[in-house]
């Protein structure tokens, strides 16, 4: 379980603010302009299979989260580094 608001240090005041998180759906689609993503988009067009064959069991059981902090003051989001792994994960109502 985890809060939804937390006290962090937000970069651009440059304090401990309250901070919003965001857990970001992975679905949705981001940089959808991105060189990898046009190269992809073009493999997929006309004759050739999927790049990448899809590997049927996985070597990592859990996924990574990425979580969002937005700033209550500035309404500025940040992450931290890489996000980290995690089996469940649950934010308290
Ligand atoms: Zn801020």
């Amino acid at each position: 379980m985890m809060p939804k608001t937390q006290r962090k240090f937000c970069p651009k005041c440059r304090k401990h603010t309250e901070h919003v998180i965001h857990k970001m759906s992975s679905g949705k689609q981001r940089r959808s302009m991105a060189a990898g993503q046009r190269r992809f988009l073009r493999k997929m067009t006309g004759f050739g299979s999927f790049p990448k064959s899809n590997p049927h069991d996985r070597a990592k059981p859990t996924k990574k989260l990425d979580l969002r902090y937005e700033c209550k003051e500035c309404k500025k989001q940040h992450s931290i580094g890489l996000g980290f792994r995690v089996k469940k994960f649950e934010m308290t109502k």
